[in-house]
């Protein structure tokens, strides 16, 4: 509680963050807003106000995508502060099966195997259309989760070492993240093959799990500490350069991590690239194509890193980019958000593809999963045939 008054109480109510909230800007609700929010906790944790389901409500429908904190004079946690407050009404909060599902899969690694399996039998067979046609996620309240699947690509067995390419430059570890190890292999296999081409010796520890990042969301604070244990550990070799990842959801949480050894070595693959100071142009061939980028909230309110991916992507000769505007918001994916708030994700969505699609682009490109497949799912929903990509995928594709 102490801790809880300490953060809200920085928070001087100016309302700058007002028109940089999502759920603000939607809603035109106080209570939808992080001031709104900041208020109510600061209230029950002042035992002003009882625990109710409206109270968890308007704390739920935050996105935590930190656009307040990034912008906010005082400095408040706002993270920290709304996960210390989702630990301490856990307990209150109802799950979806949906959410339910995802933490299983991501969490335990005898589940994400056969989860594989299924989505193998599922989208290789005629069982996702027959399903489909039966409404039969819909029926198991899994249709959600069914829209935001992609096509089907079998994993490819990693080694745990991959040599540099060309001249060595270094050495790092590549983090996958149990969305990546499971939905993203083409991600994986791009990032192996631009870090080996940039100099660079790849390590990926087998014993890696997922980042931790739904179970903090969800208040789960155990969870989330037994996971960073475990990546602390995998990743303990004292030669790496530095950790990289192809997820800036599972990146930005692990800047956080409290093992300091760890957080400091976390960097998104595309600011690592240009940080190292290489120039990958020389190998790289011209795409006469334009790109849209997606600069994910992780990665811009977060790990603060958002400069890297349009730097790289400079690095493809011919290729015409352009960034989304600043006046768009989070696109509502927001780890499991998408799952349990489908009304405001898919309005945040909507607002985004309009601007994406001004004018039309041959790529989207993202640098978090989660905001790929959501992006993804709401193209097709559109019948908009759009490949959207990691920023890796397109410069693995274009080396020599
Ligand atoms: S969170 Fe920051 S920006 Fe928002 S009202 Fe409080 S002090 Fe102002
Ligand atoms: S984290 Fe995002 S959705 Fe939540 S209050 Fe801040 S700006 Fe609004």
């Amino acid at each position: 509680m102490n801790n809880l008054l300490a953060d809200a109480d920085i928070c001087v109510k100016c309302g700058l963050c007002l028109p940089h909230c999502p759920t603000y800007t939607q809603t035109q609700n106080e209570n939808e807003s992080p001031r709104g929010r900041i208020a109510l906790i600061q209230a029950w944790a002042g035992r002003h106000l009882d625990t109710s389901k409206k109270l968890i409500e308007h704390i739920d429908n935050c996105l935590l995508c930190r656009s307040c904190e990034r912008v906010c004079p005082a400095v408040v946690p706002y993270g920290r502060l709304i996960n210390n407050f989702r630990e301490q009404i856990r307990e209150e909060r109802d799950a979806t099966l949906s959410v339910s599902l995802l933490k299983t899969v991501s969490h335990n690694k005898t589940a994400a195997r056969l989860a594989q399996s299924g989505l193998r039998l599922y989208q290789t067979t005629r069982l996702q259309k027959m399903a489909r046609s039966l409404n039969l996620p819909g029926l198991l309240r899994l249709d959600k989760i069914d829209r935001l699947l992609p096509d089907y690509h079998e994993p490819t067995a990693l080694a745990p070492h991959y040599p540099a390419t060309t001249e060595v430059r270094g050495n790092v570890g590549l983090f996958i993240g149990c969305m990546g190890a499971l939905l993203d292999h083409q991600t994986v296999n791009a990032a192996i093959k631009v870090l080996t081409a940039a100099g660079f010796n790849v390590s990926v520890p087998e014993r890696q799990g997922c980042c931790g990042a739904l179970a903090l969301h969800d208040g789960d604070k155990a969870t989330y500490d037994r996971l960073a244990a475990t990546n602390c550990s995998a990743f303990a070799d004292n030669n790496l350069d530095a950790i990289v990842t192809i997820a800036s959801g599972c990146g930005s949480e692990m800047q956080a991590y409290q093992q300091a050894e760890f957080a400091e070595k976390v960097m998104d693959i595309s600011q690592f690239l240009i940080k190292s100071g290489g120039n990958l142009s020389e190998q790289l061939l011209p795409l006469t194509a334009s790109v849209c980028l997606h600069t994910p909230c992780s990665l811009k309110n977060v790990m603060r890193e958002e400069q890297g991916a349009l730097k790289l992507l400079q690095q493809i000769p011919a290729m015409k980019i352009s960034p989304l505007p600043a006046t768009v918001q989070c696109c509502g994916s927001a780890g499991s958000y998408m799952l349990d708030h489908p009304q405001m994700a898919d309005a945040l969505l909507d607002e985004l593809l309009t601007a994406a699609l001004t004018p039309p682009p041959e790529y989207l490109l993202s640098s978090n999963i989660g905001c790929a497949l959501h992006i993804s799912a709401g193209f097709r929903k559109r019948g908009i045939t759009l490949e959207v990509l990691h920023p890796i995928t397109l410069i693995a594709r274009q080396l020599k």
